[in-house]
């Protein structure tokens, strides 16, 4: 279920400090350490996936249940009405860097599109 030299692993089990926003029995939700906007949360899933490409057909419910947790969060934060970014970095030319699937929340700020 976890793996054991995974940081975001280790932030979901509170071996590794993080400021917490949202959680539930699938995910949890924590402010980047390092924020692109002026809100930038991390939704990761509890359950150990390596990244969007490894990601399989009995991930279907738990990848939905990100993705609403997402927009439930950023209606709770206040900028779901004026827009938000959700952003899923995969592999290299993606700039994933922590191999634990996570969704980006963005808010705060307009964001331009294509993201570069
Ligand atoms: P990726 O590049 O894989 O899509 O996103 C990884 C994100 O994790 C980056 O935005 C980075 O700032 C964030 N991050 C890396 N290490 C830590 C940490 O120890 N704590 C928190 N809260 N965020 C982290
Ligand atoms: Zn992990």
């Amino acid at each position: 279920m976890s793996s054991p030299d995974c940081l975001f692993c280790k932030i979901v089990a509170g071996d590794i400090p993080s400021t917490r926003v949202f959680e539930d029995d699938v995910c949890f939700a924590f402010n980047d350490v390092n924020p692109q906007a002026p809100t930038h949360i991390l939704i990761v899933s509890r359950r150990h996936i390596d990244s969007m490409d490894t990601a399989t057909q009995v991930d279907k419910e738990l990848l939905g249940h990100l993705l609403l947790a997402a927009a439930s969060i950023a209606r709770e934060q206040g900028f779901a009405e004026d827009g938000y970014r959700v952003v899923i970095n995969t592999n290299s030319n993606g700039g994933q860097t922590i191999f634990h699937i996570h969704l980006h929340l963005l808010g705060g700020r307009p964001f331009v599109f294509p993201p570069g």
